[in-house]
C-alpha cells in the first residue's frame, strides 16, 4: 500500500468539501436502501462527520499505534447504531465509487487497489473489535426515565433506570438516544457514582435549540424509554490520591457530583474544592443540593459563582476559573474543568497563564462523532 499516494488522493478529494459526503451518502442509500434506517432523519450534521473521520484515518494510516485504538473504539461504538458486519462492504463500495467520481482520470487501478486494501483493514479492525465487545456487553442498554425535574425552561435533571446493569466510572459519559429523535446520539454525564439500584442522574441543558437536548428537557416524560451507549472518557475520572479542584460551568457540575460521590464512598480521604459557575444566580440550578452536600462533608468545599451579576449571599463574582484561582495557591492539587467548549478552552488558557502544569489539568477531549460515520463503518 502506497501511503503517500493514499494521503495525497484523499487531500484532492477533500478539496471538494460538502460535495463529497453528499455524493457518498446518495450513492450509499441508492445502492443499499436498507442502511438508510441506521442514519438520522436529517443528514445535515452527519456529512461533516464522515469527512472528519476519514480525514483522521487517512492522516494516521502510517501511525498504526494511534489508528488501531481509534478504529477499535469506532467499531465498538458503532454497535449501538445496529451496524452489522454485512454493512461494511456496502459502505466500502460507496466510498470507492465516491473517490473514483471525484478523482476522475486520477483514479488509477493502483490507487483503487490501495484504497481497497486500506478500507479492508479498517473494516477488519472495526468488525473484530465489535465482535469482541459483543461477547461482553449488549449493543446498547435500554433504560426508562423514572423522574424528570424541569428546573428551568431550558434545564432538566432526570433519573433514569437501565434495564440491565451498566458499569461506568464516575466522570465517564454515556451516549444517549431518545426514540423521539431516532439515531441521534449525544453524550451526557452521570451525576452520580454507580448505585446499588443502578439508577443514573442526568443534567441536561438545551443548547443552540439542538434536537436532542430540547427533546430531553421539554419533550420526554416519566416512563419514556431511552437507549444508552457504553461509557466513554477517562480524563475526568479520578486518579492518584491528591486533593482536587473542580471547576464547573453550567451542567459541567454533573461529572463532579459523580466524583464527589466517589470520594464520599471512599471515606472522604482527600479534600475537594468545587467552583460551580454560571452567568446568573438563577442559572445555578443545583445550588441547594450542592450546599447540602458541602454541609454534610467536612472534606468538601463548594463555592458558587456568577460571572454576570455581583457577588451576594455566599455566591462569589467572576468566572469559575478566576474565582478558583483567587482561592489558591494550588500547589499540588489536580484541577478538573468541565463545561461548554468555550468555558473549558478559556479556563485551560487561564490556568496555563497562572502557571499550572498542563499535566495537572484534566479536561475531556473528544474527537469521535456520536452518529455512525458511514464512510468507515
Ligand atoms: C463528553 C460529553 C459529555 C457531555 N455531557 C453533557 C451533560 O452532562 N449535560 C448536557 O446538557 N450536555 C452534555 N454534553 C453536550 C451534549 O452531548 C450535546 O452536545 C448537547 O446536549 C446538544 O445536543 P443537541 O442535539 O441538542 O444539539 P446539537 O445539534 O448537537 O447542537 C446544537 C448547536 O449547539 C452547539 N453545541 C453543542 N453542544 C454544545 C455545548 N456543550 N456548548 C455550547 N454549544 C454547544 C452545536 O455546535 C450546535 O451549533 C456533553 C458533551 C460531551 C462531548
Amino acid at each position: 500500500m502506497d501511503v503517500t499516494r493514499l494521503k495525497s488522493s484523499w487531500q484532492q478529494v477533500a478539496e471538494y468539501g460538502d460535495e463529497v459526503p453528499l455524493f457518498f451518502y446518495s450513492s450509499l442509500f441508492l445502492t443499499h436502501p436498507e442502511v438508510r434506517s441506521l442514519f438520522p432523519v436529517s443528514m445535515a450534521l452527519q456529512r461533516d462527520r464522515l469527512v472528519g473521520a476519514l480525514g483522521r484515518i487517512v492522516s494516521d494510516v502510517d501511525r498504526v499505534d494511534e489508528l488501531v485504538p481509534f478504529l477499535q473504539h469506532l467499531g465498538r461504538d458503532h454497535r449501538k447504531f445496529a451496524v452489522l458486519a454485512e454493512h461494511y462492504p456496502a459502505v466500502g463500495e460507496a466510498l470507492l465509487h465516491t473517490l473514483s467520481h471525484f478523482l476522475g482520470t486520477r483514479w488509477t487501478s493502483d490507487l483503487a487497489a490501495d484504497w481497497t486494501a486500506a478500507y479492508g483493514l479498517v473494516a477488519q479492525v472495526m468488525t473484530e473489535a465489535a465482535d469482541a465487545s459483543a461477547k461482553e456487553t449488549p449493543p446498547w442498554w435500554d433504560a426508562t426515565i423514572v423522574s424528570h425535574d424541569r428546573r428551568a425552561p431550558d434545564l432538566a435533571v432526570m433519573t433514569i433506570e437501565p434495564h440491565q446493569r451498566l458499569s461506568f466510572r464516575p466522570g465517564q459519559s454515556l451516549a444517549v438516544e431518545t426514540p423521539l429523535r431516532p439515531n441521534l446520539w449525544r453524550y451526557y454525564t452521570p451525576a452520580n457514582a454507580p448505585r446499588v439500584n443502578d439508577t443514573i442522574d442526568l443534567h441536561v441543558r438545551v443548547v443552540g435549540g439542538g434536537p436532542v437536548s430540547t427533546t430531553l428537557v421539554q419533550g420526554v416524560r416519566v416512563g419514556d424509554a431511552l437507549r444508552l451507549g457504553p461509557p466513554v472518557g477517562e480524563r475526568l475520572t479520578l486518579s492518584g490520591r491528591e486533593d482536587v479542584v473542580l471547576i464547573a460551568g453550567g451542567t459541567g457540575i454533573a461529572p463532579f457530583k459523580a466524583l464527589i460521590d466517589q470520594v464520599r464512598s471512599e471515606g472522604g480521604d482527600r479534600r475537594v474544592y468545587l467552583f460551580a459557575g454560571g452567568p446568573t444566580r438563577r442559572s445555578l440550578y443545583d445550588l441547594r443540593a450542592l450546599r447540602a452536600l458541602a454541609e454534610a462533608q467536612p472534606w468538601l468545599r463548594v463555592v458558587p459563582c456568577v460571572s454576570r451579576e455581583a457577588a451576594s449571599d455566599g455566591v462569589e463574582g467572576g468566572d469559575a476559573v478566576d474565582v478558583a484561582l483567587r482561592h489558591g495557591p494550588w500547589r499540588s492539587e489536580s484541577v478538573y474543568v468541565c463545561g461548554s467548549p468555550d468555558m473549558v478552552a478559556g479556563s485551560v488558557h487561564r490556568l496555563a497563564e497562572y502557571g499550572l502544569p498542563r499535566e495537572r489539568v484534566h479536561v475531556e477531549e473528544f474527537t469521535t462523532g456520536t452518529e455512525p460515520i458511514g464512510g468507515i463503518s
